[in-house]
């Protein structure tokens, strides 16, 4: 696949837009779990989002961005917890922990790929970068599953 710097800053955004609102989400549902630490983090994963995005807007100016498909920047819930269809249903904190760190190895995935397959310097610089953020996600959220009490199968 390749990417124009217009349609590659489009989708960074609505990934990141993506990811904020998942994890203001979440973090709500870990406050009634009573689980303070997983919350925590979340809701620094979601500051980092917005500050992401809000960056990544910046670069974009005033150019006109397209509008994607929900398909290309949705997050994708644990089919055991209802697939796509959002959040009327409850994650316990080892839940929740895997459901983001999925989703933030799918960007992360992403990124990767679009900085190996583009010709432009730019873009490959750009996507690297996020590469790495994303990674740094999925670590630690890694580091934090690693500590939390796995309630269900
Ligand atoms: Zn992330």
């Amino acid at each position: 696949m390749s990417y124009t710097m217009v349609e590659f800053l489009a989708h960074a955004i609505a990934m990141e837009e993506e990811a904020a609102e998942r994890y203001l989400e979440l973090a709500d549902m870990m406050e009634a779990h009573n689980n303070l630490e997983v919350q925590k983090l979340f809701r620094d994963m979601n500051r980092y989002s917005i500050l992401h995005r809000d960056s990544i807007k910046e670069r974009a100016g005033s150019i006109e961005l397209p509008t994607l498909k929900s398909w290309q920047y949705r997050w994708i819930a644990p089919t055991e917890v209802g697939g796509e269809e959002g959040f009327d249903y409850k994650l316990d904190p080892y839940q929740a922990l895997e459901y983001a760190r999925e989703n933030e190895a799918r960007a992360r995935d992403f990124y990767a790929t679009v900085a190996k397959s583009t010709d432009d310097d730019e873009i490959k610089k750009l996507a690297t970068d996020f590469a790495a953020e994303e990674q740094e996600h999925t670590d630690q959220l890694d580091e934090q599953l690693s500590n939390t009490i796995r309630l269900q199968n």
